[in-house]
């Protein structure tokens, strides 16, 4: 028997884990394979990263032989080809004029380098005091200090209050269960729930204190939730009228998501800065990175004096496996047209999803592209306070779908579904139809 006191696991009931562990020991295309030699259908991309699905064969020969070729080189003041092509093939997919790219190896380093580079940007155009960031109620940026400053899930803040940045706000999230649950796609009402950034937080701050707002297209760990329509357009708008930087956080949304290389496509909708990680690699090789506009990084090349612009980077920033996964990565993409998956399956997926209205607990659902969510009521606690146990019907469905063969992720009492993109209908099919069998036996 292996084995498990020593690794203290990420986000994890740790104790509740090692009792009864859910062991991967091998994955291919949708499946993972576990220690008896069962499968488990992968029906949340992991997390949120497999978009090409598991250990696709141009992938994984790619990180072989990057392996015995150039195990690593730093990117500080040295170079090595592959994370120049890497950055070529991101800046290729990403929207027009947004084409400087710079690598992390993580979603949680990307956001905090993306404000990093937004304080320095406005301050090398003489406008230091623009520090401020916005982000939203319900956002998930990452567990670094600056994207849990902007992040909007309590439970991810609340033990460190004490050290979250000063500088920030929050704007409202968009969900109204009481006006726009069930909504298929992009809810037709609540775009207006973007004027608070003009009317609240630029007059209470004012523009010239702020240096951006950051937001996920489509919140993915917040419980998934889809942007009204127009409402990204909103923000874009007020941002330049207020000189501030719109940053789009896709380190879900990113490499497919939607039908689209970005969200930013899919919206019509063109930030400033773009962060992304996970589906970048296909969740191969860790990698992160921020996409900025060619005047961003013109800002940085023209300043004053020799030598660096920006201090700033990781020792593993650019390394070669990545970078040799990344290209893989999109050449999959590419020559199996899968960032079109989501739009072939984007009817099937929503229905399926929308088949639980109605169901046990189900007090919402929402979809766009081939990512979505069902919500469940809280279960009472039934003490006689109204105290609820918050986040146990969405475990209690994570589990017995699991002892099922298929992996949906609780996110509190919201259930994700986000299927790598090379999925069929047939997993769909058997996804949406172990959780409803699960449902009707959640308490
Ligand atoms: N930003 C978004 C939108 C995310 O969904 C995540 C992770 O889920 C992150 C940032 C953090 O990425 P990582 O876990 O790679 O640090």
């Amino acid at each position: 028997m292996q084995k498990l006191d020593h690794y203290w696991m990420p986000y994890t009931d740790n104790p509740r884990f090692k009792a009864a562990p859910k062991m991967i020991v091998g994955a291919k295309d949708m499946y993972y394979r576990l220690a008896d030699g069962s499968e488990v259908l992968d029906g949340l991309a992991t997390l949120w990263c497999v978009n090409a699905g598991h250990c696709r064969p141009k992938i994984v020969e790619a990180i072989r032989k990057q392996a015995g070729e150039l195990d690593f080189a730093a990117s500080f003041s040295t170079g090595h080809p592959l994370a120049f092509a890497a950055a070529e093939r991101v800046a290729a997919l990403a929207p027009k004029g947004m084409d400087h790219v710079f690598f992390t190896n993580s979603g949680s380093e990307a956001v905090d380098t993306v404000m990093k580079m937004a304080v320095a940007y406005h301050r090398l155009r003489g406008e230091g005091a623009r520090t401020r960031f916005i982000g939203r109620e319900k956002a998930y940026h990452g567990v670094n200090i600056g994207g849990m400053s902007v992040s909007g899930v309590p439970v991810n803040r609340k033990a460190y209050g004490g050290i979250l940045l000063g500088g920030t706000d929050h704007l409202r999230h968009t969900q109204d269960l009481g006006t726009r649950a069930f909504v298929r796609g992009c809810a037709t009402t609540g775009v207006e729930l973007a004027d608070e950034l003009e009317q609240r937080i630029v007059p209470l701050h004012d523009a010239g204190n702020i240096a951006a707002v950051i937001v996920e297209p489509v919140a993915g760990a917040g419980g998934v939730l889809v942007p009204p329509q127009g409402y990204l357009q909103r923000l874009r708008d007020i941002c330049t009228k207020h000189g501030i930087l719109l940053i789009f956080d896709e380190v879900i949304c990113g490499f497919g998501r939607l039908g689209k290389p970005f969200a930013s496509q899919y919206f019509g909708v063109t930030p400033d800065m773009i962060t992304f990680a996970k589906g970048v690699t296909s969740g191969s090789v860790p990698l992160g990175g921020v996409i900025v506009k060619k005047e961003i990084y013109d800002t940085f090349m023209q300043s004053p004096g020799a030598g660096v612009q920006f201090f700033h980077g990781y020792t593993y920033s650019g390394h070669p496996l990545a970078s040799a996964a990344a290209i893989a990565t999109m050449d999959t993409y590419a020559e199996e047209d899968l960032f079109n998956r989501p739009n072939q399956l984007a009817q099937a997926f929503e229905d399926g999803i929308h088949s639980f209205k109605g169901a046990p607990h189900v007090i919402d659902c929402r979809n766009l592209g081939l990512i979505g969510a069902i919500e469940l009521a809280p279960r009472p606690l039934n003490d006689g306070t109204g105290a609820v146990a918050a986040g146990a019907r969405g475990f209690e469905v994570f589990e017995k779908c699991w002892a099922k063969g298929v992996f949906v992720r609780p996110v509190g009492d919201n259930v994700a579904f986000c299927p790598p993109l090379i999925c069929e209908k047939q997993h769909l099919d058997r996804m949406f139809s172990t959780v409803a069998e699960v449902l009707g036996t959640v308490a």
